[in-house]
């Protein structure tokens, strides 16, 4: 891997270099997605220009050769999260629909009423709303592992509420508002004892940390690639062989069966049984091309760097009258602020006129809203392109807004 350069990795991307209200673009926004390096953009025209064809389907060359590049692109994603197997990795449109597949096709098929699903109230409304809906329709009950006033979890509440009848636990590696880290593992082990299944929302944790699936001994887990560098509408459903094996199929279509009759339809082995109708292909290829860069990257040096430009902001800010920093958590690449008596959208306007993007509202956090008592935050989200003069612009933009409200 090559030294951590910022001009350089800078250059990649090309939606950085603009203006915006008629100021230079300063994003910091990256939590809510990443901008894209010139080798996905430019995997995804390469696919359009010279490639595209179906998949899996037909006998030409070009449809041979799409199916084989798209079989690679899930063994990078394989190889990316440690996983055992690139028949565990299954393409979804994203962290959502992953979680909406795990809900809709294990939870629903195994959950009988009284059985309990552990979520904890920190999470994205992704990783809440599948488990209410597969509740409602089997009778399950969603249980709530609460946080404390540092916005990490109640690990006594947790251990408390585990029990035989918690079925499921379901938690984020890494939140989107403050970017707490779960203890997963600890957490993982200990639903294991009692016969629970853990899905893991990996969408904010996979930029930025080494995910070792099998090392965490996760069961399930999920991310998007728009997070990491790729495109919108591609992601990841992780789940290990056997329990992806023993789940029925969700949507019905081409490609996720082996024979259909009137009769009665056989389905196809994975990872095809989850992949019903043609696929992005486009999309996986340039995930795996966004991986692939990556993966070339000093992330350890990117690391630094986010870290750096984030105690420079939080310092940078820390003199501005009824400023509070929500929840701050050590090593994370974001933090939330408010600034009491002011609306967080009314500041995000100001910034914006400024040139500055970052995101203010509830962050599809309501139960955190309502555990900390907030409408909503101000988030900043740094990523490795960010610069020091990026942070140095979003502090004085800051200062200038706060004295004009
Ligand atoms: N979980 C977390 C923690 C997230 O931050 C997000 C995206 N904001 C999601 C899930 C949902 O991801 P997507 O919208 O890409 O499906």
């Amino acid at each position: 891997t090559a030294q951590f350069n910022i001009t350089s990795l800078r250059q990649q991307f090309p939606a950085l270099d603009q203006h915006c209200n008629g100021q230079p673009l300063v994003y910091l926004d990256s939590a809510a997605t990443t901008q894209k390096p010139k080798v996905v953009i430019e995997t995804i025209q390469q696919y359009y220009s010279g490639h595209n064809a179906n998949v899996h389907r037909g006998s030409h060359t070009l449809t041979a050769s799409a199916t084989a590049q798209f079989e690679q692109a899930r063994a990078t994603v394989q190889q990316f999260i440690h996983a055992a197997d690139s028949k565990e990795i299954i393409w979804t449109r994203g962290a959502t629909e992953a979680l909406n597949l795990i809900a809709q096709t294990y939870a629903r098929n195994t959950l009988q009423a009284g059985d309990e699903i552990l979520v904890s109230e920190i999470e994205h409304h992704a990783n809440i709303v599948p488990w209410q809906i597969v509740a409602e329709q089997t009778g399950a009950k969603v249980v709530k592992i609460p946080m404390l006033p540092d916005c990490t979890l109640d690990m006594a509440a947790f251990s408390q509420r585990l029990s035989n009848k918690t079925k499921i636990v379901a938690i984020a590696h890494v939140t989107n508002v403050t970017g707490t880290r779960n203890p997963v593992e600890e957490m993982i082990e200990a639903a294991h004892k009692v016969g629970a299944v853990t899905v893991i929302d990996g969408a904010q944790a996979v930029a930025h940390e080494q995910v070792d699936v099998q090392a965490l001994d996760a069961d399930f887990y999920v991310f998007s690639g728009h997070k990491i560098f790729a495109p919108a509408g591609i992601g990841v459903l992780y789940g290990k062989k056997a329990l992806l094996e023993a789940m029925p199929p969700w949507h019905g279509g081409g490609k996720m069966v082996e024979k259909v009759s009137f009769d009665g339809t056989t389905f196809s082995a994975l990872p095809g049984k989850f992949e019903a109708g043609t696929p992005n292909v486009a999309g996986s290829l340039a995930f795996a091309a966004a991986i692939n860069w990556f993966q070339s990257i000093d992330r350890e040096g990117a690391e630094h760097h986010i870290q750096a430009l984030r105690q420079q902001a939080l310092e940078g800010i820390r003199d501005i009258d009824d400023l509070r920093i929500v929840g701050l958590q050590p090593e994370a690449s974001l933090f939330s602020f408010v600034v009491d008596g002011v609306h967080h959208q009314d500041i995000a306007t100001l910034l914006d006129q400024q040139g500055i993007a970052l995101r203010a509202g509830h962050h599809c956090a309501h139960p955190m809203m309502d555990a900390l008592g907030l409408k909503g935050t101000l988030r900043v989200s740094l990523a490795m392109y960010n610069t020091a003069q990026d942070v140095e612009r979003f502090i004085a933009a800051l200062h200038k807004a706060c004295s004009l409200l």
